[in-house]
Order: structure tokens, then sequence, then C-alpha cells
């Protein structure tokens, strides 16, 4: 009975020759099971540098690692791990098949550890969940981003999107840069600031995955000087294309600024605010009402969310010949509307003229990464309460990197749920 249990471990544990299991012990107290593994004296091991095989062990160390729980119970396996001596190479520790060189967690553990993340846990969740401590769960995510992203390939990415996001509201920025392409739609590359310092980071970091400059053909950005900077001084070549959202939350603000201070003469406007935020297809049934109410009048305000909403009719123009001459219209509008923000925001697009009207040839936009960004928004919640940037960027790599792990299969795992 003994032999046949350690024979169903030594097959659940998928261990090949020499390693055998040699001892159990299970405590339903401590809800604790301890494998032992280990092998007959007078084995052979590979030398880990050459290969060579028929190494004699000698000597060995022992030791623990964590393995996937055995129901309730928290699994330990033990072993003493071997050194051969090589001929050539000298006295070498033979790596043991489950689990990677220097981790305290089996290749099965941490890859449980992987799927707890990306399958929707926080951090913290997951370390509550497996009883270690949260930094050692952090490094085992930390190992297998950097050592799928060393393995990842840019060679193909020809258009990308870059936008900031900010760790808390308002601070600790950092820039992500991702692939547009619908296919590969993914996060290439994310890094601290949001200056032009971070285009020169990603360009090296491109070219580190098999990219060059000069395969961009096309990148999406919002207004802001230190990336137009950035991708001028890195890639020349490629056209910038002005995000579409950012440009109408820069009308937003600007309609936001004229209604807050045209309400101190026109009380009807106090906690109107999303009235003329919103598009109309969006209004609750009060902003609606109230829409309906104040639309006819001479509301600087409503002739503001008219300027906006008429900047917007022109992306639904198939082609920039048609788009140009409606947005110079408009431009002549909004400048001699006498209502000081809508002129201000006006001159700011003015100013990025073809960056604004590139869309109608690149039809590019950071709103189409909406799947990235939500994923991002995720990994925010999942790296939550963890001071570091670092913890941030390992979790928008492992969730919207579309990196490969290549980690052992957890079909004993996910088929038991
Ligand atoms: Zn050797």
């Amino acid at each position: 009975m003994r032999d046949q249990m350690q024979e169903l471990f030594r097959v659940a544990l998928g261990l090949a020759e020499p390693w055998v299991v040699s001892k159990i012990e299970f405590s339903a107290e401590q809800h604790q099971l301890d494998l032992w593994v280990d092998f007959p004296s007078g084995s052979r091991f590979a030398c880990p540098e050459c290969g060579r095989a028929g190494c004699g062990a000698y000597d060995s160390a022992e030791r623990t690692w964590r393995h996937l729980n055995f129901f309730e119970h928290k699994t330990f396996l033990h072993a003493r791990q071997p050194r051969i001596e090589c001929p050539e190479h000298g006295v070498k520790t033979v790596a043991v098949p489950w689990a990677r060189p220097g981790s305290g967690f089996t290749l099965l553990m941490e890859a449980f550890i992987l799927v707890l993340v990306q399958g929707g846990m926080t951090a913290a969740q997951a370390a509550r969940l497996i009883d270690e401590h949260d930094t050692r769960l952090w490094r085992v995510l930390q190992h297998y981003v950097e050592q799928a992203r060393a393995a990842a390939d840019f060679s193909q990415v020809k258009v990308i999107g870059v936008d900031e996001t900010s760790r808390r509201r308002g601070h600790n920025y950092i820039t992500v840069f991702s692939d547009l392409d619908p296919a590969q739609r993914r996060v290439l590359f994310v890094a601290e600031g949001k200056d032009a310092d971070t285009v020169a980071a990603f360009k090296a970091d491109l070219e580190a995955h098999g990219g060059q400059a000069t395969q961009l053909q096309e990148a999406c950005l919002d207004m802001s000087a230190a990336f137009i900077r950035g991708l001028r001084d890195q890639f020349p070549e490629v056209p910038l294309t002005f995000d579409n959202f950012h440009l109408m939350q820069l009308l937003g603000q600007a309609v936001d600024q004229v209604r807050r201070e045209e309400q101190r003469t026109h009380p009807e406007l106090k906690r109107t605010r999303y009235v003329w935020l919103k598009n109309e297809w969006n209004h609750t049934a009060e902003q609606a009402r109230v829409f309906q109410e104040l639309k006819s009048s001479h509301l600087a305000t409503v002739r503001a969310t008219h300027l906006k909403s008429v900047f917007q009719d022109a992306f639904a123009f198939d082609d920039l010949a048609e788009a140009e001459p409606f947005l110079k219209q408009w431009y002549f509008w909004a400048t001699h509307s006498r209502i000081a923000p809508m002129i201000k925001a006006a001159k700011t697009i003015k100013a990025h003229w073809a960056g604004v009207l590139r869309w109608f040839t690149s039809r590019i936009s950071n709103g189409a990464v909406e799947a990235i960004n939500g994923l991002i928004q995720s990994a925010k919640r999942k790296a939550r309460g963890f001071r570091s940037s670092a913890y941030l960027m390992t979790m928008i790599y492992l969730i919207a990197g579309k990196l490969d792990f290549k980690l052992p299969a957890l079909a004993q795992v996910t088929h038991t749920k």
C-alpha cells in the first residue's frame, strides 16, 4: 500500500528516473502533506553545463519546495539536491525537474500563482489564498514577466499607441506603448514617467526585441508636447495621429469651463455638468429634460456644446477631402464665437492640425485599445496597495502583454474547479 501511494505521487508529480517518492507524511491536524523525493544511491545525472550524461553524485543538499495544495493541505516537497562532478566543469548543482533554480516553489505552484492573478485575483488575494507573503509571490510574477518579455518578438510591430496613466490619480505616471494592430493588440512596453525619455526607452526596447525604428508606420498619441517631441526625435518618419478621445476631452473641458463661468450669472446651469459633457444619446431622462429646456436659449454653454458636437460630426466623414473643409469652417466658427475657452481649444487643435487630420488616413485611436485600457485598469486594481511602480508595470505586462510564459500545463488544477 505504501509503495502504491509513493508510486501514485511519483506519477502525479511527473517525476522521471531516477527520482522516486521515498517518504510521505500527512498531518490532518496541521493540514500539511510532506513528500520526500529521492534518488537511489549510485544514480547518475547529466552535467547542467555541457549535458554530459552519467556523472556521479558528488554530494547533495537538503531543500524544500512549496507545491500545490493537496486539497486544503499545504504540500511540501523535500529532496536532497545533488551536485555532480563533471570532468570538464567541476562540481555543479543538478537542476531538479520540478522547480527552476533558486525558487522555493515547484513549477506547478508557480503556474498556479500566475493562473490566480491572470484569472482575476489581486496579488494580495492570491498571497492570502496560498498563505505566503506577497513579496514571494511578486518575485515569481516578476521572474516570469522578465523571462517572457526577453523572448517577445516586436519585429512585426507597425502601428503604435502611446498613452499615459497614473498609479494613483494624478501621481506616479507611467507611459504605456501598445501595438494597435487589431490582431496583435497588446502592451509592448511600459516606462515610468511621461516625458520624451520614455519614447527613447521604448525605441531601445523595440530594437532589443527584433524591431527597427524604420518599420513603424503610424503612431497615435494625445497632444502632449513631451510625446510629440519624443516621437519626432526617435521616429522622425512616422506620421502622428492625435487621439480622438483626447481631442473630445479637450473640447469637453473647454465646455465645462464655459459652464462654470456662466453659472455665476445663470444659476439654472448649476448641477448640469453632465448635461453638456455627455453625448445626447447618453442622457438620463432628467438630463434630457434639462437639455431640451435650455438648448434653444442663448447661453454660451449651449453654443459651446454645439461647437463640440459639430467637431465630433467631422469624424463621420469618409475621407479627408470632405472633412478638411468642414473642419476649417468649424475652426472659423469656433474662433469667432467670442467664447474664450472655445477659442483657445480651437487654436490648440489648429496648432496640431496635421495630426488631427491624419486620422482620416490612419484611422487609429487609443480608444480602439479599450480592451487594453480595461486590462490596465484591472492591473491597477491588482497591484493596489503596493507602493512600487515596478509592481504595476509587472502586472500590466502579465495581463495585457500577451506574453508566452512557457509554464507547465495546469490540467490538474484547471479541470478540478
Ligand atoms: Zn560538464
